[in-house]
């Protein structure tokens, strides 16, 4: 499978521009993200963190496939820090996608669009744009086909700290459809950078990534040495719409093999917790009863998801010459 066109995404001056990938960002560049991040987490109930710090700055989200929480959190984000948001949906073929991807930049820049954040099927759109914005403006992923999904990694990172207050000496389980998810590869990118030592990847050989992939991650074909005594175990969504029709488990099949029961999250440690990224397949690769159970931090990423695309979004307009 193929990556991402790789652009720069540190400034001369070290700041963040872009943000497509996690992959090859300093280890300092994350854990600066996660207590911005963490500044802008509140309580539920309370008033959410919000500010002007990016008053007069404007922010373009551009999504070719469907998306609920990180679209509607990138909203929000901006929102809460006074920004100005256009969404515009793009039904685009892909024979004209790039191009027309760029008019489409092109266009929005010339209305003083400062960040375009995009979410898109097909690997590389997001680096051509990148590649062809001006200087000021940034480009950021709201998930990039089975490639990356940076902020998406951010908060698994930061809702992993949050409840472990480390992450050295954790083992974490990633369980499920590894192959086809962007998640799986962020979460990788952030986890291993940030020094978990034990990252498992869980999955039937179908699902399997190449051997190439996830250098320093274990491989777990048997769900029960994949999750025994596990610290963390993020389930993953089947991507259907990822797969040919040949290599697609059937559901009630899938679950009796992998779905996470009750009885199969025992063989974790007994204050692991469990997390899905969402939008997920009740009853094929998760229980309800451990989706809505105790040790379920699903709901924590979702709050986590607004308050890391707040300081995505402030990293990359603020340290612009000039600020936002
Ligand atoms: N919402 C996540 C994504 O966009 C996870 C998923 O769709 O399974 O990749």
């Amino acid at each position: 499978m193929s990556g991402s066109v790789m652009t720069d995404q540190l400034r001369a001056d070290g700041s963040l521009r872009h943000l497509l990938t996690l992959e090859g960002l300093p280890r300092t560049q994350i854990e600066r993200l996660l207590e911005r991040s963490q500044g802008f987490v509140r309580p539920l109930g309370a008033t959410p963190a919000m500010s002007r710090s990016l008053a007069g700055a404007t922010v373009a989200n551009l999504f070719t496939e469907p998306s609920t929480r990180t679209r509607v959190s990138f909203e929000l984000a901006a929102k809460r820090l006074g920004a100005q948001v256009v969404n515009l949906e793009v039904q685009l073929s892909s024979r004209v996608k790039g191009e027309s991807m760029l008019d489409t930049v092109y266009t929005l820049q010339s209305l003083h669009v400062d960040a375009f954040v995009i979410r898109d099927a097909e690997a590389g759109v997001l680096g051509l744009v990148a590649a062809n914005v001006a200087p000021h403006v940034s480009v950021l992923s709201a998930g990039e086909a089975h490639v990356s999904h940076p902020t998406q990694g951010l908060l698994d990172a930061l809702t992993v700290y949050q409840r472990k207050q480390r992450f050295e000496g954790l083992a974490v389980a990633m369980v499920g459809d590894i192959r086809h998810s962007r998640v799986a590869r962020s979460a990788w990118h952030a986890l291993h950078t940030l020094g978990v030592g034990d990252l498992r990847i869980v999955a039937p050989p179908a699902l399997m990534p190449e051997r190439d992939e996830f250098a320093g991650c274990t491989r777990h074909t048997q769900l029960a040495t994949g999750l025994k005594d596990a610290d963390v175990v993020m389930m993953l969504r089947i991507q259907k719409e990822r797969m040919g029709q040949g290599d697609l488990p059937q559901g009630a099949a899938y679950f009796a093999a992998w779905g996470l029961t009750r009885e199969r999250l025992a063989l974790a440690r007994p204050d692991a917790i469990v997390m899905h990224p969402q939008p997920m397949n009740r009853g094929i690769e998760i229980a309800s009863e451990v989706a809505d159970g105790p040790q379920s931090v699903i709901r924590d990423q979702v709050r986590n998801g607004v308050a890391v695309r707040m300081a995505v979004l402030a990293e990359v307009l603020t340290s612009r010459a000039g600020g936002a």
